[in-house]
């Protein structure tokens, strides 16, 4: 299959494949890889294929819940309140299947960017102690929680401790969808009923 580029806006340049993967107690879930011959724009996303309700998950993370399984959708926003971490859902956002040391991981990557971007006093050290937080987080020395909200309902925590609740109306105003690319207007999961 092949698509306009996002990008480069090339018509027909980006060749889409796909692939679908079986996951226990999920569900079906598709990984398509996209990638632009004219400039080279690459793109991988995890997506799943069926429709389910507005979802979230609470985790309180500990020692023993890191390598609980994560399925972070796409359209999933992530916090973590105690440690002032927010990720909201862009054009860009991938789903990807993990576990929950995994979205550590992830948060930890994307603020040494920052750091490294950063040319602010405050900005900086404030990225260092969010680092300083991830690793105890990690090492077992701080107990947070973890926040997956999904108004696509596609997302998932699989752990004995986690708590999954309903979305409310007004929480799923507030969330950004993140979506933006055109396989998924193709699968009409922008669609309510
Ligand atoms: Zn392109």
């Amino acid at each position: 299959m092949f698509a306009d580029c996002p990008l480069c806006n090339a018509r027909q340049s980006v060749e889409v494949t796909t692939k679908t993967e079986k996951i226990p107690y999920f569900g079906e879930i598709m990984e398509s890889t996209m990638l632009c011959r004219e400039c080279g724009y690459k793109h991988a996303d995890t997506i799943c294929i069926d429709q389910k309700e507005p979802v979230k998950y609470t985790l309180i993370v500990s020692k023993d819940n890191l390598n609980a399984r994560v399925v972070k959708s796409q359209s999933t926003t992530i916090t973590i309140p105690e440690i002032g971490l927010k990720v909201e859902p862009g054009p860009q956002s991938q789903g990807y299947v993990s576990n929950v040391e995994g979205v550590l991981n992830r948060f930890e990557k994307a603020v040494k960017t920052a750091l490294s971007w950063s040319e602010e006093d405050h900005v900086k050290q404030n990225a260092v102690r969010i680092l300083e937080d991830i690793e105890k987080v990690k090492n077992g020395q701080k107990e947070v929680t973890l926040v997956m909200e999904d108004p696509f309902g596609h997302s998932i925590v699989m752990d004995d401790t986690a708590v999954r609740s309903e979305l409310t109306v007004e929480e799923i105003k507030n969330l950004k969808t993140g979506f933006a690319t055109f396989e998924n207007e193709e699968l009409e999961i922008n669609d309510d009923d």
